[in-house]
Parts: C-alpha cells; structure tokens; sequence
C-alpha cells in the first residue's frame, strides 16, 4: 500500500454522490462537467456507493492491493504497475474486457465500460487509477475534493491508524471520541 492513500470513513457518508460525478469528470476528456457530460464516449466514476442497513451509504473504491488479485487474473498485463508507484493502473489499450479481474477483486471496485481511450473496444475495466495525474501536479484525487463531510480524505495511511489506535484506546477505557 501506498503511504498517502483515500481514507474513507463511511460513517460520514451522506451519499450526495459528488465524490462519483466529479470523479467521472476528472476522468472526461475534457475535464470540466458541463461540456464531458456532452462528450460521445461518457467518462464514468471509479468509486461507487454501496447500500447499507437502513440505505446507509458505503463509498468504496480500489483499494491499489500489493500484491493485486485483479493484476494476477489479467492475462494480457492490462493491470499495469509501472504507471505510477503503488497504484494498480488498468491500461485501456491491453485490456480485452474478458472480466477475470472483476471476478478476482474482493472489493467489486472494478465497471466494464467504453473509453475515450480505447474507442474501438465495447466494455473494458474501468476502475479508480488514483488521480495519478492529478497527485504528481500536486493535487489531490477527485473525490476527495468533491467530499465535504469529510468522508473521504487523502491522508498518511499510518497517521490515520494512529487515530484508530486512540479510538481503541479511549474505547477501552470508555470514553467516546
Ligand atoms: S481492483 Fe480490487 S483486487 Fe485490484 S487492486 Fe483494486 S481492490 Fe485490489
Ligand atoms: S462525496 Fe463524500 S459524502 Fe458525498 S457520497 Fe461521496 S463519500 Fe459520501
């Protein structure tokens, strides 16, 4: 796992599904809402919500696993790691759309769909490439920009365990944090 990552803390959810359209416009050609949505081949999101208890929404995306499920079920190397590190990067120009690493993921974190970046193909794996582009402009991922509770943020992975730690240890001693 990469260091900084998208923390997600579901809990603050509201599921306004910002975090999905500015992530399908970060992915357009054209990288602004009004004319993507225009565009003839529609960029998609690469997170999605799941349906909780009592409609509770759940924000779910690639977790970049080391070593990756998906990557291993590719056969023709469209999961590739040498885009950027850390990050599982499916390569639209490789990928055949045969499903096998949908099938692998234990997440479901992975969409077939057609890509401005693979026109001739019906359906490949769409999946979240971590605002790599975005992150080495200094920037940082889509989602996170567009999430205002809080639900999802783009931390130090071991800081934000650290946090767990404190809320297992006030919780031991019955203190709510
Ligand atoms: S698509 Fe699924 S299996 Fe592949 S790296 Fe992401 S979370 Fe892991
Ligand atoms: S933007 Fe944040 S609050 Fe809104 S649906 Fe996405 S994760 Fe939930």
């Amino acid at each position: 796992m990469i260091q900084k990552t998208v923390i997600v803390r579901p809990e603050r959810c509201v599921g306004c599904m910002q975090c999905m359209i500015r992530c399908a416009e970060a992915h357009s050609q054209s990288k602004a809402l009004a004319s993507a949505i225009r565009e003839p081949i529609l960029a998609k999101p690469r997170i999605h919500l799941g349906v909780g208890p009592e409609g509770r929404p759940f924000p779910s995306k690639c977790r970049h696993c080391e070593p990756a499920p998906c990557q291993d079920a590719c056969m023709p190397w469209a999961i590739r790691d040498d885009i950027s590190p850390g990050l599982k990067i499916v390569d639209p120009t490789r990928c055949i759309g045969c499903g096998m690493c949908a099938m692998s993921c234990p997440y479901y974190v992975i969409r077939f769909y057609r890509d401005a970046a693979a026109p001739e193909r019906p359906g490949v794996a769409v999946k979240c490439d971590g605002c790599h582009e975005r992150v080495a402009a200094g920037g940082i991922p889509a989602c996170v920009t567009a999430c205002k509770t809080g639900a999802l943020a783009f931390e130090e992975v071991n800081l934000y365990l650290k946090e767990g730690t404190n809320r297992l240890a006030n919780a031991v001693y019955g203190v709510r944090i």
